[in-house]
């Protein structure tokens, strides 16, 4: 990785520990850390989406399965208290 002022270009070494640039000043553990965290975010949520694609194709159809089965379950429930209550 190049390690340089992000702002007037100046060549830093790779131990330059302060947290300003000697040319311009500019802060460079904060400079454009907003556009760094928003790319994060975004990398973040583009991974998220390829993870949660990935899953939903291998669990879609267990989940489907799992819930139509559920409904079923209610649905006679339903029918037998509706029974039950006609009876008395
Ligand atoms: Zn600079």
């Amino acid at each position: 990785m190049e390690n340089k002022c992000p702002n007037c270009g100046r060549k830093l070494s790779i131990f330059y520990i302060k947290q300003e640039c000697d040319q311009c000043g500019c802060n460079l553990l904060y400079y454009d850390m907003e556009n760094r965290m928003e790319e994060d975010a975004k990398k973040a949520k583009e991974e998220y989406d390829r993870l949660y694609a990935i899953v939903n194709f291998i669990l879609g159809p267990l989940i489907r399965f799992q819930q139509r089965r559920n409904e079923k379950k209610s649905a006679k429930k339903q029918e037998t208290t509706e029974e039950v209550s006609s009876e008395k």
